[in-house]
Order: structure tokens, then C-alpha cells, then sequence
């Protein structure tokens, strides 16, 4: 069987280091063959992202050029239909009929599972990776702990022997970043290196996307 792959959505609006180091965990503690970065058209459970679609992919590419292990896929940004995990895993199993997949999540997110569109399909499609986020911890009730009382594996072997079914919990490098807080930090005019690649940083600065103060680049 081919190597698993990872899937990690997002809207990456900005991308971070809180994206991009517990990624990077999970692939080597998964020995993913990649991880595909796939940023959001139109996220269906929140507002639109602030910085334009184009401007997000050129942030992902450049935060990722020198990991050859992760990859951008494109697909969600290029549809006109709403971003559903579900709608996406599909379509990346009409390519990949037969390879593992590997949804990672965010435990934030994990939590809201039951909430998203067509929930119960997903685990036909990929297994699901919960990267631990720091402040979270798993208190799964009602349906979302008999789901992961029945689909829940320690061994992350498991992952690479089937295509799609299993819940894996895999503790990442405890990063308190967010997007939200970075946007803040950009329309106050405050400094951001150190929580991204610098050419996000760069992107961010010369596109003036998320606050109107003129900033130099330095
Ligand atoms: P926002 O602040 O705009 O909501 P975000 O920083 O949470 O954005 P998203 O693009 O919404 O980023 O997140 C994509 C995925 O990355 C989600 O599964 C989320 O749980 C995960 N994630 C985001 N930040 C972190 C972090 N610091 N550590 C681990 N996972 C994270």
C-alpha cells in the first residue's frame, strides 16, 4: 500500500508557525509520504478571510518552498463551491483511490466535529490526526466520544494499513499562535516576525492585507 498522506485545510490567514511546525510533527511521527496544504475558498463556518484567496496561496507556497514534504494544493481555492472537508477528501479519493489519508485537525476544531457537513462520511474517506493545540484536551461527549470510543488507534501503523477509519491523537509542539491574533497584531502596527516564515511576514507587510498602516520591510 502506498504511503499515507497527510491533508491539512485551513484558512492560513495568515499561515504561521503554529500551522507549519505541529504539520511537520505529525508527518514524521506519521512517516507521511507529504502533507497537502489546502487553503480555503469559502470556508463554510466562518466569515470570509480577510487577506484575497491569491494572496493566502502565495503566503502557503512561500512559507512551505523548502519543506519537500509539504506540498499546496490549490483545489478548495479554485472551486466556487463551499470548502466542506467532506466534498474535499472526495474528490482526493477519485485521485488516490486506494492510498491512506490523513485528515489532520486542530483539537479546536476536532471538538466541532459533529458540526460539520456530512461528519459521519469523513471517517469512509481518511483516518482522522488531532494535533493536540495547546489549552485543549480531549473532551469529546455524546456522539463525538462513541466515535472515538469505537475508531480510536495508538498505533499510528495502523494508519499507513488501511485507507480510512482510524482517530489518532498525536501531541505537537505547543505553539499559542493563531492567525486571529496576528491580524491584531498587523492592524496595530506591532511586529510579527518570529511567529512565521519571514517571506509570510514580508507578504503581509508589502500587501498591507490586514491593517492600512505603511510599513517597511526590513
Ligand atoms: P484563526 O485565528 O483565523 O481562526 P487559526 O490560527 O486557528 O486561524 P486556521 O487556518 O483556522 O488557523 O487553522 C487551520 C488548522 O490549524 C485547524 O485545524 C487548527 O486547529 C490548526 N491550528 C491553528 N493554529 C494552531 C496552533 N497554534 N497549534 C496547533 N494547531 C493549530
Amino acid at each position: 500500500m502506498a504511503r499515507a498522506i497527510g491533508v491539512f485545510g485551513g484558512t492560513f490567514d495568515p499561515i504561521h508557525y503554529g500551522h507549519l511546525r505541529p504539520a511537520l510533527d505529525v508527518a514524521e511521527a506519521l512517516d507521511l509520504a507529504e502533507v497537502r496544504f489546502i487553503p480555503s475558498g469559502h470556508p463554510p463556518h466562518r466569515g470570509r478571510p480577510v487577506a484575497p484567496s491569491a494572496l493566502r496561496l502565495e503566503m502557503v507556497k512561500a512559507a512551505i518552498a523548502d519543506e519537500p514534504r509539504f506540498v499546496l494544493d490549490e483545489r478548495e481555492i479554485h472551486s466556487d463551491a463551499p470548502s466542506y472537508s467532506v466534498t474535499t477528501l472526495e474528490s482526493l479519493r477519485r485521485e488516490l483511490p486506494a492510498t491512506p489519508l490523513a485528515l489532520i485537525v486542530g483539537m479546536d476544531a476536532f471538538l466541532g466535529l459533529t458540526g460539520w457537513h456530512r461528519w459521519r462520511e469523513l471517517l469512509d474517506l481518511a483516518h482522522l490526526v488531532v494535533a493536540h493545540r495547546p489549552g485543549w484536551h480531549l473532551q469529546a461527549e455524546g456522539e463525538l466520544s462513541t466515535l472515538v470510543a469505537s475508531r480510536q488507534t495508538h498505533d499510528p501503523r495502523s494508519l499507513q494499513a488501511s485507507p480510512a477509519g482510524h482517530i489518532y491523537l498525536q501531541a505537537v509542539t505547543q505553539l499559542e499562535i493563531s492567525s486571529t491574533a496576528i491580524r491584531a497584531l498587523v492592524a496595530g502596527s506591532r511586529e510579527v516576525r518570529y511567529l512565521m516564515p519571514d517571506e509570510v511576514r514580508k507578504l503581509i507587510i508589502e500587501s498591507r492585507c490586514y491593517g492600512r498602516e505603511a510599513q517597511e520591510v526590513q
